[in-house]
């Protein structure tokens, strides 16, 4: 699509200000920054790139932890800005000095239905040290990282499709500030094409989402009138591993375990004691191996019985989606993988019980030949829709109990361990249900037929994404259908060192999102 003369004007003035705040960064940091930008990024604001990316590396430039009160305010202001320039009716929407919700509105004359859009623009925690450049100061690289791509001079500009392959790194240029503006550069061309909206829109810009979102419902609740839409996308993750679009109807729930079996009080020579002292590690390992088989399959009784099954248009969904499993296996050294043979996308749309630490004794240098006082596991299940949390904390400890485990949630006193053998001590995380949206529902329909077009037939249909994201939070407050439309490459560092956007995906990230807000209405009609 064409620019405007009004957007081609946009990068000074963005520019004028990310200036400022660069150089301001810049010298911070420069102490810690092992490649450092230096004058680069000030001296790239006089020139000219798309509007879009000028208005991301000025956002990426005020750091985005939730936790930093001062900052994430400032984004939160710095957001509203962005919206109000654009003739947004914006919102701070606050709860106990949390990170703001930033809240927009935008009507659509004539338009039947409304689409909340939904991202967040706190970004994970950082660890300096970890990235090649500040992360706070963004930088343009003509390739990856990974690939040796060093930081782009200041007379190059990812101008024009060779820019297509350069990345922006930066906390929170994938996840999601970098969507955030793709979606607000969508309105911009609309309006400079004359294309109208064809739904009404409401935008819901979270603060603290990498913190948990412990304020969001309490938000929610507060504000149903404003929240009220007939259908949401969550923009938050990242497109298919094939750099495909994708469109995701679902996310798997999560809920935390951390497991402790006790053995003698202090660790007793193995030579006298050894095969006397129960010993907790092994019987920690008995446990485990009770609870899931070789191929992730889980063993606890009735586990699977309120999994929802998949219907035909989840077949059909699955059978289209590209695989990926043979490249995902060398890229991970992998020689096979758990599942008896089944995809990978269909295995997520099963529950999982994964390991995520074993901790007992020592190994190497450190291991003394003796019988462990305690030995300790932590779960994380991953639920599917259907599954409650607190049903599956009562079958797991239906199970370790018909397996003769006494069950208690406190530390056991030395009185309890005289006298309870077998004595497992279960500390459950607080976790969420899963969500996921029928194919065939108005929504998804619609969705997938307003993106299928604008994507020339590339759209990847998912039915359900492995990782969890609070969408059955929505589901229940707002009792809204909901899709994750992400826009981010794959291999964008998410929640890591070195967090990038590719700048392809910045570009289709606006035009699909273009593409939707102009389709849409008609899809769902
Ligand atoms: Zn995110």
């Amino acid at each position: 699509m064409s620019i405007s003369m009004r957007e081609l004007k946009r990068p000074v003035l963005f520019y004028a200000k990310a200036a400022t705040a660069l150089i301001v960064v810049s010298l911070v940091f420069t102490a810690a920054c092992r490649e450092a930008p230096g004058p680069e990024p000030a001296a790239r604001a006089a020139a000219a790139v798309e509007p879009a990316l000028a208005e991301l590396i000025d956002f990426l430039a005020i750091p985005n932890v939730a936790s930093d009160t001062v900052n994430i305010r400032r984004n939160a202001e710095h957001l509203a800005g962005m919206m109000r320039k654009r003739g947004i009716d914006v919102r701070l929407l606050e709860e106990n000095g949390a990170p703001p919700v930033v809240y927009g509105e935008l009507s659509a004359p004539g338009a039947r239905r409304t689409l909340l859009v939904y991202a967040h623009y706190d970004g994970q925690p950082v660890e300096p040290d970890r990235w090649a450049s500040d992360p706070w100061t963004p930088v343009l690289r003509e390739g990856r990282l990974e690939d040796g791509a060093a930081v782009a001079p200041p007379d190059r500009l990812p101008t024009g499709p060779d820019g297509d392959e350069w990345r922006l790194y930066g906390r929170g240029a994938s996840d999601d500030k970098g969507t955030i503006v793709a979606f607000l550069a969508a309105l911009d061309r609309l309006k400079a094409g004359g294309a109208a909206l064809s739904v009404n829109v409401k935008m819901l810009f979270e603060g603290e989402e990498e913190g948990g979102s412990p304020h969001l419902g309490a938000i929610l609740r507060a504000n149903p009138d404003l929240f009220r839409a007939d259908g949401m996308i969550l923009c938050d993750g990242p497109v298919h591993q094939t750099r495909r679009p994708q469109v995701v109807f679902g996310a798997r729930g999560v809920m935390g375990l951390e497991m402790t079996v006790y053995g003698p009080n202090h660790a007793l020579h193995s030579g006298h004691y050894g095969n006397w002292a129960p010993n907790p590690a092994a019987q920690l390992a008995g446990i485990l191996a009770s609870l899931r088989d070789g191929e992730g399959t889980i063993l606890v009784p009735g586990f699977y019985d309120d999994v929802r099954p998949l219907d035909e248009s989840d077949r059909a969904a699955l059978a289209s989606i590209p695989r990926v499993e043979s490249d995902l296996l060398r890229e991970f050294d992998l020689a096979w993988s758990e599942g008896k043979g089944l995809r990978l996308e269909e295995l997520v749309m099963r529950p999982a019980l994964n390991v995520r630490g074993l901790a007992s004794g020592a190994v190497g240098e450190k291991a003394a030949n003796a019988v462990p006082s305690e030995a300790r596991a932590s779960i994380d299940f991953r639920l599917v829709a259907d599954q409650k949390p607190a049903r599956v904390r009562e079958l797991v400890e239906a199970h370790l109990k018909s397996l003769g485990w006494a069950v208690v949630h406190e530390a056991p006193d030395p009185e309890a361990k005289r006298r309870t053998s077998r004595l497992v001590r279960l500390e459950w995380e607080g976790g969420y249900p899963a969500y996921r949206a029928p194919l065939d529902a108005p929504f998804s329909r619609a969705l997938v037929r307003a993106l299928g077009p604008a994507t020339g037939g590339t759209l990847v249909v998912m039915p359900a994404l492995g990782g969890s994201i609070p969408m059955e939070l929505f589901d229940r407050v707002l009792g809204v259908p909901i899709a994750l439309f992400p826009i981010a490459n794959h291999d964008n560092n998410q929640h890591g060192p070195n967090e990038n956007l590719r700048i392809r995906n910045l570009r289709e990230g606006i035009a699909m999102h273009a593409a939707l807000l102009t389709g849409l209405g008609a899809a769902w009609d």
